[in-house]
């Protein structure tokens, strides 16, 4: 089932978008949050996995680090978030 609405921006000029942003430093990584810089290895993550019926289009897309965007692979960000924190919480009692 796809809609078709006028304001929709295709992938391509989606990507040049966060191009644009990574270049003038105001692209963050939506997974740790750190920018993105320029000439830094990124990605397009979708929000919801392809495997889980996720399109490729902007409104399920966002900028990551290429390393975040490995460790998150077929995750949801909820997913991700709680096996972060728990690799947080390993760290603080030191081991
Ligand atoms: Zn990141």
């Amino acid at each position: 089932m796809s809609q078709k609405r006028k304001d929709k921006i295709s992938k391509k000029q989606f990507k040049e978008v966060v191009e644009y942003a990574i270049q003038y430093h105001f692209c963050y990584c939506y997974l740790c949050g750190e920018p993105i810089l320029p000439g830094q290895k990124h990605n397009l993550d979708h929000v919801v996995a392809r495997s889980k019926g996720g399109a490729t289009e902007p409104s399920n897309l966002r900028p990551t680090h290429y390393d975040c965007n490995q460790a998150k692979a077929d995750l949801s960000l909820a997913d991700y978030r709680r096996l972060q924190r728990f690799f947080l919480e390993e760290k603080d009692r030191g081991k």
